[in-house]
């Protein structure tokens, strides 16, 4: 049902969330994004596209 389109969005959020907010980013995406980016069984996108700086 989510695709690689679904699975950047995600992973762009998530990164956002970091960048404007830390820990309490890293909080908010781990509440809020990472139930759904679970049930994408897509690789990190970011790290796909170069951009990723958690892995
Ligand atoms: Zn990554």
């Amino acid at each position: 049902m989510f695709g690689r389109k679904a699975a950047e969005k995600l992973d762009d959020a998530a990164a956002a969330l970091h960048r404007a907010g830390g820990k309490a980013g890293d909080a908010v995406a781990n509440t809020v994004i990472a139930p759904v980016r679970r049930k994408v069984d897509i690789g990190c996108t970011r790290c796909a596209r170069g951009k990723c700086q958690a892995h």
